[in-house]
């Protein structure tokens, strides 16, 4: 199996580059963040409880999602492996990812960061919010504040994954391509 997380700031291009990799090696892409807003599209319970706390580009309570990761691992038995993409955002939910990880007899191989300075998060950010309608992307101040919440709540991750020798930096800037073949090449050693 082949477990990976792939981590970054908002706009640093996780779900673009996950969907590739997915694809070219047959994994589970799993999009917390994709996951709460198709609740929300469908009004669901869950998508109320989240909504409030994405228009505000803070995170949804941990319960939540990592009862959604639970369910979405429980959901392909069969699968070859999972790339994780804006889960875990905490060290407390990477905590619980290697808890769940270990209960599955399953384990991460690898955490990949991609690596892109602020002002290019921000201005990706503000070009995804005029074409995909995302609120969130759409508000400077709460682009700003996920940035922040990224800083402070998130960024501590490295450190976790680092203890582990798990942690894997690439450059996030570039051609889409050029950054896909940056992770290919790291995940074809691992
Ligand atoms: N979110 C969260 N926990 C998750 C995933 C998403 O709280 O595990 C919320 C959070 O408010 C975040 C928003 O959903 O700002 C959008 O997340 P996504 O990962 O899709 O966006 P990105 O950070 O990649 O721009
Ligand atoms: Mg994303």
């Amino acid at each position: 199996m082949l477990n990976i997380v792939l981590f970054g700031a908002p706009g640093a291009g996780k779900g673009t580059q996950a969907a590739i990799l997915a694809g070219e090696h047959d994994l589970v892409h799993l999009s917390t963040g994709d996951i709460l807003r198709k609740e929300i599209a469908s009004g669901t319970e869950l998508g109320k409880q989240a909504q409030g706390f994405i228009d505000k580009g803070e995170f949804v309570p941990d319960r939540v999602v990592i009862d959604i990761i639970r369910s979405q691992i429980e959901q392909h038995p069969d699968a070859k492996g999972f790339i994780f993409d804006g889960f875990p955002r905490t060290t407390a939910q990477a905590e619980t990812l290697d808890r769940l990880m270990t209960e599955k007899g399953m384990q991460i191989a690898s955490m990949v960061a991609l690596d892109v300075e602020t002002g290019e998060l921000v201005k990706r950010l503000l070009k995804r919010g005029a074409s995909s309608g995302r609120a969130d992307d759409r508000s400077l101040d709460v682009i700003r504040n996920r940035i922040d919440v990224y800083h402070r709540k998130t960024e501590p991750i490295i450190g976790y994954y680092h203890t582990q020798k798990k942690y894997h930096p690439i450059d996030g800037t570039g051609d889409i391509a050029d950054i896909s073949d940056r992770l290919r090449r790291h995940v074809k050693g691992l």
